[in-house]
């Protein structure tokens, strides 16, 4: 994955001279924030989620509560959203002892200040590089190469969250599980090289007939696809499907020789509306139900869409 955004950092620091100095060693390659107090370092780290924090341990500005980089760092884990953002701390305090006690902290890094600028800089710049790397591969593990979509684990991770949201609000979601007709036919037809061309359109269709965010695509196994509707009902959740079917339906994918081929989907949907005692195991049901009624299209003849 290349990265077209420069990497984001939050300064958090209770000092003008060290602000600027930082600033001007780091403004050129990456986006910087500045933060001057322990709360509105928090705030803006949920606000602008950096890819990196540099937190100063003693803040004076916030002497007055008591609060200080440890503090700052312990809130930042409490939080869902910044629990995992990398932090170094930058200190004056500079005893080994000190070290120790900032590095036994939940950090990446700890810099004593006064510091050598080019040193400082190599460091941060590994740690960007680290962060991106780490980055890049969770988002492999997500990814499915062929299609570029969501793949199973991805989907199971979104699927949790959503289901734990619809529980809380006791809004219904839907799911739909679609599968190619005769594609092992199309396979032995045309050679797998084009099948995968055809799971590749799947892909493009499902994404471009998606119209909410909160909609997830997923490639659920071989040729298989779920998408994950929240805030949907049945009866939306199967149109959205029907649309789905008839755009698939309609797609001409053309052969290496030029001429054209057509497919065609069949899709299982269903629905639950849980509340906070709806067991768990319903949520597995869903998907099984969904793909029973997947099953009832297959039997029906294909190229349609049932509801469970
Ligand atoms: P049905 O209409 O009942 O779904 O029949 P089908 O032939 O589509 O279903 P079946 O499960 O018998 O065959 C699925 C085929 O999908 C067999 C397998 O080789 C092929 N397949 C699975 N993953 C891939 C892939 O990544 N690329 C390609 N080209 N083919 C794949
Ligand atoms: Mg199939
Ligand atoms: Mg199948």
């Amino acid at each position: 994955m290349v990265r077209e955004e420069k990497n984001s950092i939050l300064i958090v620091d209770d000092d003008s001279g060290n602000i600027k100095l930082l600033v001007e060693l780091f403004r050129e390659e990456y986006l910087l924030y500045v933060a001057k107090t322990g709360n509105s370092a928090i705030e803006m780290a949920k606000g602008i989620m950096p890819d990196l924090i540099l937190l100063d341990i003693i803040l004076d500005n916030d002497i007055e509560n008591g609060f200080n980089g440890f503090d700052v760092i312990a809130s930042l884990r409490e939080i869902e959203a910044t629990k995992d953002i990398p932090i170094i701390l930058m200190s004056g305090l500079n005893e080994p002892e000190d070290e120790r006690r900032g590095l036994e902290q939940d950090v990446v890094d700890y810099i004593t200040k006064p510091f050598e600028n080019s040193i400082v800089k190599l460091r941060i710049n590994n740690q960007i590089k680290m962060i991106n790397y780490i980055r890049q591969i969770e988002h492999m593990g997500l990814t499915d190469a062929l299609t570029g979509l969501n793949n199973r684990r991805s989907f199971n991770k979104k699927i949790d969250e959503e289901w734990a949201r619809a529980c809380r609000e006791e809004s219904v979601i839907s799911v739909i599980i679609l599968d190619v007709d005769h594609f092992k036919r199309y396979n032995d037809t045309y050679g797998h090289q084009q099948g995968d061309v055809v799971l590749q359109t799947v892909a493009t269709v499902l994404t471009s007939t998606m119209q909410r965010a909160t909609d997830f695509v997923a490639r659920w196994g071989g040729e298989e696809f779920i998408v994950l509707t929240p805030n949907t009902t049945k009866l939306n959740a199967v149109n959205l499907a029907d649309r789905i079917r008839e755009k698939i339906e309609q797609v001409k994918i053309k052969l290496p020789d030029g001429s054209i081929t057509h497919i065609t989907i069949s899709a299982g949907v269903d629905s639950i509306t849980p509340n906070r005692n709806t067991p768990e195991i319903l949520l597995g049901e869903l998907i099984s139900n969904a793909d029973r009624a997947l099953y009832t299209a297959k039997e029906q003849g294909r190229n349609r869409v049932i509801a469970h």
